[in-house]
């Protein structure tokens, strides 16, 4: 299914009309009680008068709820979602979607913002909430083959940025956030972390390298590929095979093992947090790092089959108004 905005905005001319395709993506067809589970024929309320409904306050509503025929309670495709209790459109709402996830450098606050006409805290709040919905699923397996693995610095003070230093002069005294990237070249999956940090310091060590590569990665049955940091060297006992491409020595490709994917993966990261974010701060790395693995994962997808990957997640995860603070 290849679809564009134009398409998607033709589609969603009314509010109804943006709730029955969240219901198709949703339901597929069968209808389900967030409160009870049941997925019995439920029956529609249909509005008195064809298309909208009045509310308690009197204002009329294009909201299409279902009573459930088990539990009896009310409800629609939105409870128990990250749009429940949402005062803004549902058409608005996919239609940010569509646009966040088709977009390759991804989309700030501020222009959401302007292309939807929204208030500057309502488009932050969603693009947050989005960026939730991108976050690997918490039962994602583990990775296997061949795995890259590599690490950044991201950040600092703006003298400190961009400059080509892959790594801060002196360990140990550095304003800039150790990032891991382990990309899957047999799926293309890519898993992201902020190195140790849970330590004061800002570090990359076999030890915090360890510990994220044991949460990502089966090691019995997996190749890793890294460059030829010595901490590598630390952890690559584990691992059924490592092969390290030295870049020292001028080595950048050995046999079918190199790095690249990760350092190209990385330039545009930078690009895009610096670019259309305008730098980010620690607090918010991790929200914009799943947003970015998420892109790079689906980069084979369509827009529209990355839309509705989203659409899927957008269950039974909560974040209150109050969760993200500003940065
Ligand atoms: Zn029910």
């Amino acid at each position: 299914m290849s679809i564009n905005l134009l398409e998607l905005a033709d589609r969603l001319r009314t509010e109804a009309d943006a709730y029955e395709y969240l219901e198709e993506l949703r339901w597929a067809g069968q209808p389900f009680c967030p409160h009870c589970g049941s997925v019995r024929e439920h029956y529609f309320l249909k509005p008195a008068n064809g298309s909208s409904r009045k509310t308690t306050r009197g204002s009329s509503s294009e909201r299409r709820v279902w009573k459930c025929a088990e539990c009896r309670k009310q409800f629609t495709v939105l409870t128990g979602t990250i749009f429940h209790g949402t005062k803004i459109p549902v058409r608005k709402w996919l239609l940010v979607i569509f646009d966040m996830a088709s977009c390759k450098n991804g989309m700030s606050a501020r222009e959401i913002e302007r292309k939807y006409d929204l208030a500057t805290k309502t488009a932050w709040f969603m693009a947050h909430r989005i960026r939730e919905a991108m976050k690997r699923e918490p039962i994602a397996g583990l990775l296997t083959g061949r795995v890259v693995a590599d690490e950044t610095w991201y950040g600092g003070k703006p003298s400190n940025r961009h400059k080509s230093a892959r790594k801060p002069r002196k360990q140990g005294h550095t304003d800039k956030t150790p990032i891991v990237s382990l990309i899957s070249r047999e799926t293309g999956e890519v898993r992201s972390e902020i190195l140790g940090r849970t330590t004061a310091t800002p570090v990359i060590n076999g030890d915090n390298l360890r510990e994220v590569l044991i949460k990502h990665v089966d090691p019995a049955e997996t190749h890793l590929h890294t460059d030829a940091g010595m901490h590598y060297r630390k952890v690559a006992s584990m691992f059924a095979a490592h092969t390290a491409v030295d870049h020292v020595i001028g080595e950048y490709v050995s046999g079918d093992v190199s790095t690249n994917q990760a350092e190209n993966y990385f330039s545009q990261l930078k690009r895009s947090l610096d670019g259309t974010h305008h730098h980010v701060s620690v607090e918010h790395l991790p929200r914009y790092l799943a947003e970015f693995d998420f892109r790079r994962t689906t980069c084979k997808d369509t827009d529209g089959e990355r839309m509705n990957r989203i659409i899927s997640r957008t269950g039974s995860r909560r974040l209150t108004y109050r969760e993200p603070t500003r940065g």
